[in-house]
């Protein structure tokens, strides 16, 4: 019998295959004492297990497409010296020798010895090779108890996760890019909201796939056939044929419609009454710049560098991020590139592990507050986009200024690095533009004060809503209330609009509302000319754009602001699309 469980689709379209539950968490392990004469053995074991990971990993390793980012196998590589290191081998033999133990829980006893040590750190890059030990000692006790590998990081699963559907009470952005790595087809989570930095990937990657299916892991087994529903945020186990041929059709159909939209690649983003639109994609990852490509955007309006930062053990230095900046600017061919500072924290944390000592991590040290703390993250970063400015038009973007004291003290730091730059003989562009991101209430507020010293803005919705409404971006229990259209939403947006047109610098919007075709016409209205989204929405937006008539909408949207009204705006917003539909 068939079985529906609902959630919230984050990403369209339809996937149909197996179910694969992602389990997690540490491994349970018992202690036992073992005679004397059984001692030897036991080492014997432990170290044979360590081998069986060695040999894990080799194998991974060479599994590895060419063409594969650097940083997967750098990730396996770190992996791998791990298990040569005396910590981790060395030790537990010990144990087994001094404590008559058995491995499991020598390599435990050790495993927390360790990770004590590493929560007492405060460098943010030592802290996440405590994730990197986790998957180590992970690897070698599933071994050691002979369980089938279940985590992302583990190459046991990778044949097993081709077209599959993963299942999971959550997952890390640094996890979904293994995951799409590894070929799955979709994923259903139990937790998260659909402006987690996990949906945005899924969307980016046209993974479909669901958050907020909270009994999931009760109802679905492993290995079941499942049909996932990204557009109405449904997961159906156990299909019957009727319903499976349903889904086929409708995979069909969403096909189709996606290549319709992929006709108007080559058509111009103008309105009827002939206004020009920039439309201008959202990367996460240097090689989503192909796509870009087929998708014939503006350019890049947002590339979100942190994920440069996921899935390996050290900060990229200045010379490899030059580099991929270097091999983005390239692909784009004269289209403009809008580097993002590193915007890690939050639900982007270094290494895709979990959130060290904060308790509300969303508001805590994250993006430019996170770099002008740690200036061993930040200089390298800024030299690399300054010298990278002088092969194409790159501008720099900063994330999450919340006062102009942070915006002096980047811009100081800018300045500082040009004059290094300059002294080493280095070329750059004098001129790269700097713009910030207007994504916290209190920077929408003081809009103009920003606009004064910057050359663009761009306003970073995802955040805005979640700080102005307070509401977590990646707590479904809070979705509900995330509202593009609260009118004290709309409120900033037109302010920082106005804001910029009054200081004569563009404005920009980066965050999911730009891609929202339902939205297109409010923004238009509302004096907005640059949109940047994640490039499966482009051609959608342009259709909208390509159907309106700004002096038309204009009024109207003017008018619709003016009713603070809750709940009146939707049903004006649906009258702004109706010819569309
Ligand atoms: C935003 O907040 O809207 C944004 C574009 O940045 P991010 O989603 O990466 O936080
Ligand atoms: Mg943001």
């Amino acid at each position: 019998m068939s079985l529906a469980l609902s959630g919230i689709g984050v990403s369209r379209g339809i996937a149909i295959g197996k179910a694969h539950v992602l389990l997690r968490g540490s491994i349970e392990v018992l202690e036992s004492v073992l005679p004397e004469h059984l001692i030897e053995n036991e080492v014997e074991r432990f170290l044979q297990a360590v081998n069986n990971a060695r040999q894990q990993l080799e194998a991974l390793r060479e599994r590895i497409p060419p063409g594969t980012r650097a940083d997967i196998a750098s990730f396996i590589d770190t992996h791998r010296l791990m298990l040569d290191d005396a910590t981790l081998v060395k030790t537990p033999v010990e144990l087994i020798r001094e404590r008559g133990c058995n491995a499991e829980w020598a390599l435990k006893l050790q495993r927390d010895a360790v990770v004590e040590v590493f929560d007492r750190m405060d460098d943010p890059y030592l802290r996440t090779r405590r994730d990197e030990v986790d998957h180590v000692i992970n690897r070698i006790l599933r071994i050691l108890l002979d369980t089938v590998g279940n985590d992302p990081h583990n190459d046991s699963d990778a044949d097993t996760l081709d077209q599959a559907i993963i299942l999971a009470d959550n997952l890390t952005p640094a996890e979904t890019v293994l995951l799409d790595h590894q070929g799955i087809s979709g994923f259903a989570t139990a937790y998260g909201g659909p402006l987690s930095h996990t949906a945005i990937l899924a969307r980016s990657m046209q993974i479909p796939a669901i958050v907020g299916v909270h009994s999931l892991q009760q109802y679905i087994h492993d290995g079941e056939t499942v049909i996932l529903d990204g557009v109405q945020g449904v997961l159906i186990a156990g299909p019957d044929a009727a319903t499976l041929k349903h889904y086929r059709k409708r995979q069909q159909q969403e096909k189709q419609r996606r290549m319709a939209l992929g006709r108007l690649a080559d058509t111009p983003a103008v309105t009827l009454d002939a206004v020009p639109i920039t439309l201008m994609t959202n990367i996460e990852l240097p090689e989503d710049i192909q796509i870009v490509s087929h998708a014939s955007a503006g350019g890049v309006g947002l590339y979100r560098t942190e994920f440069l930062f996921m899935n390996r053990a050290d900060p990229p230095g200045e010379e490899e991020q030059y580099e991929v900046y270097m091999s983005v600017i390239d692909a784009l061919g004269g289209r403009p590139l809008t580097i993002r500072t590193l915007d890690m924290g939050a639900d982007k944390q270094i290494g895709g592990g979990s959130i060290h000592g904060c308790n509300n991590p969303a508001l805590g040290l994250r993006a430019i507050r996170l770099c002008l703390k740690d200036l061993s993250l930040f200089r390298p970063q800024l030299r690399a986009i300054l010298r990278a400015s002088a092969h194409g038009p790159v501008r720099m973007m900063l994330p999450m200024l919340s006062n102009t004291h942070e915006l002096h003290q980047a811009l100081s730091l800018v300045n500082e690095s040009r004059n290094a730059l300059q002294r080493e003989s280095h070329a750059f562009a004098p001129d790269l533009p700097i713009g910030g991101m207007i994504e916290v209430p209190a920077a929408a507020l003081s809009a103009a004060d920003f606009a004064r010293h910057l050359d663009f803005l761009s306003i970073g919705t995802n955040d805005l809503i979640q700080y102005t409404l307070a509401i977590d971006r990646v707590d479904d229990e809070v979705t509900y209330l995330y509202d593009p259209l609260h009118p004290a939403v709309l409120k900033l947006i037109r302010m920082t609009i106005e804001a910029g047109r009054a200081a004569g610098i563009p404005v920009a919007m980066c965050g999911e509302m730009a891609g929202d075709p339902r939205y297109t016409r409010l923004l238009l209205g509302m004096g907005l000319r640059e949109f940047s989204m994640h490039h499966t929405a482009l051609q959608e937006v342009k259709n909208v754009i390509n159907k309106s008539t700004i002096g038309a909408l204009e009024p109207l949207v003017s008018e619709l602001l003016e009713n603070t009204e809750p709940g009146r705006i939707p049903g004006r917003i649906d009258s702004l699309n109706q010819d569309l539909h």
